[in-house]
């Protein structure tokens, strides 16, 4: 969402020279956020354009009927909200199906222990540190203790392998706090890796060396 473009091939070149694990695409439907977002063709060119796994967001009601037009693929995440529907284990079970990963989203007003009944059909948790829809938002400041409580809660819980992804100004300065309280994929947006203070390659540069 935050790419140029104009530069989008320039700008997956960098990403994949600098071997970027993934790429996060924004999906939004206008209903469960006030925004418009990408959608399956822009997925579908992008796995032409691109071999890096993709990591989808969906930000849309009712994901359990709408994750089959993504075409999930082995390898890739797949994030689903747990506000979104009231199927939620549906929607995870059809991302495992598919053999994708399943990861479960919780808006920063959700408490984290709404997934206690989803770690049996989970790979990740993706915290999100601002309401979505749009980038460039500030943090909300609550999502370090959480993000620090989430990660106890889970180690204590039999689930130290249930990973953290953390998605809404992560900047530099974010991004080391964030590691710190526990959270290991970053969604790189306009506040590091597209911040027109750095070229991609030093940004990436810059955010490795903040999270160690
Ligand atoms: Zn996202």
């Amino acid at each position: 969402m935050c790419a140029d473009i104009e530069k989008l091939r320039e700008v997956l070149d960098s990403f994949k020279s600098a071997g970027i694990e993934y790429l996060h695409i924004d999906v939004m439907d206008g209903v469960f956020v006030p925004n418009y977002t990408l959608g399956t063709d822009y997925v579908k060119q992008l796995r032409r354009l691109s071999d890096i796994p993709l990591d989808i967001h969906l930000m849309i009601e009712r994901p359990e009927d709408k994750i089959s037009w993504f075409d999930p693929r082995p390898g890739e995440y797949f994030s689903v909200h747990t506000e979104s529907t009231p199927h939620i284990h549906r929607a995870l079970s059809k991302i495992r199906e598919a053999g994708a990963k399943p990861m479960a989203a919780v808006n920063p007003g959700t408490h984290y222990r709404c997934i206690e009944h989803l770690l049996d059909y989970i790979d990740a948790v993706l915290v999100m540190c601002v309401n979505p829809g749009y980038a460039g938002q500030a943090l909300i400041e609550s999502s370090i203790p959480k993000i620090a409580n989430l990660r106890r809660w889970l180690d204590m819980s039999g689930h130290a392998g249930i990973e953290i992804e953390v998605d809404g100004n992560v900047s530099f300065a974010n991004a080391k706090r964030m590691r710190e309280a526990g959270a290991n994929i970053f969604v790189a947006g306009s506040s590091s890796v597209f911040s027109p203070s750095f070229s991609i390659p030093g940004a990436i540069a810059k955010l490795r060396d903040v999270i160690g």
